[in-house]
């Protein structure tokens, strides 16, 4: 590399990112799963509801659904109009009624009811992708996993972690980005870049002015840079 050239080596990458993730973690100290569960099974329904809504809405559901419905047995045997009523506020509430019994049905047929604690079992479950997979094992088994949501796609992209032709392919990002962090950090990165992506860095205006990790944000400027204008733009509570 010619002297004074901008250094690109993976080692810069892998040392900018981790710098991003220690601010992000001081920044956001209370940073974690913002769905209420209190089983893998309870997390794994959550989750499917959250599609398309807020974890706030599914909140507000869910223990109405889980008081009638426990477990993964008396959902699958549950009546479907009664439970889309309980979770009609969540939005698509008849593809995600038949999502829940369909894969409540499939526990109870393939894993005795239980929500099983690994990758390639959890993705055989009708409904159940990647990105759900990920959240029920990081949260829920304590299985390091990343979630690539909205959010933490956004996020990588705008902090150059990950180049536009791997981001088209949320798999790809996946292992792009684990690369970048021990395994032991993804589940916690996740948070904090989904919390980050919340409260400040906004698919529209993020608040680039009042923003914690602004100093090694490539695309700094995105938002208001103002620092009055910027702390506005910062919302308290998760809104996606
Ligand atoms: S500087 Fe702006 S674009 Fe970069 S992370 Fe902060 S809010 Fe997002």
């Amino acid at each position: 590399m010619p002297e004074g050239a901008p250094d690109r080596s993976r080692t810069a990458l892998v040392r900018r990112a981790r710098r991003i993730h220690r601010e992000l973690a001081a920044a956001y100290p209370d940073a974690g799963c913002e769905l209420d569960f209190s089983t893998p099974f309870e997390l794994l329904v959550a989750t499917v509801l959250s599609a398309q809504t807020t974890d706030r809405r599914v909140n507000a559901v869910t223990p109405v659904l889980f008081a009638r419905w426990p477990d993964a047995h008396t959902l699958a045997g549950a009546d479907r109009a009664e439970v889309e009523e309980v979770i009609r506020s969540t939005g698509f509430f008849r593809a995600k009624t038949a999502s829940v019994l369909g894969l409540s049905a499939a526990l109870v047929e393939r894993h005795d009811g239980e929500v099983p604690g690994r990758m390639t079992e959890l993705v055989r479950l009708p409904g159940v992708g990647r990105k759900t997979a990920n959240v029920v094992l990081g949260n829920a088994f304590d299985v390091p996993g990343l979630t690539v949501d909205t959010h933490f796609a956004r996020l990588v992209g705008r902090f150059a972690w990950v180049d536009a032709a791997t981001l088209k392919d949320p798999v790809r990002t996946e292992h792009a980005v684990g690369a970048l962090f021990e395994r032991r950090d993804w589940t916690m990165l996740s948070h904090r870049l989904i919390w980050h992506g919340r409260r400040r860095c906004h698919a529209r205006r993020p608040a680039c002015g009042a923003c914690p990790v602004a100093h090694w944000c490539p695309a700094f400027g995105t938002g208001p840079t103002d620092p009055v204008v910027a702390e506005q733009l910062v919302t308290t509570q998760g809104r996606a």
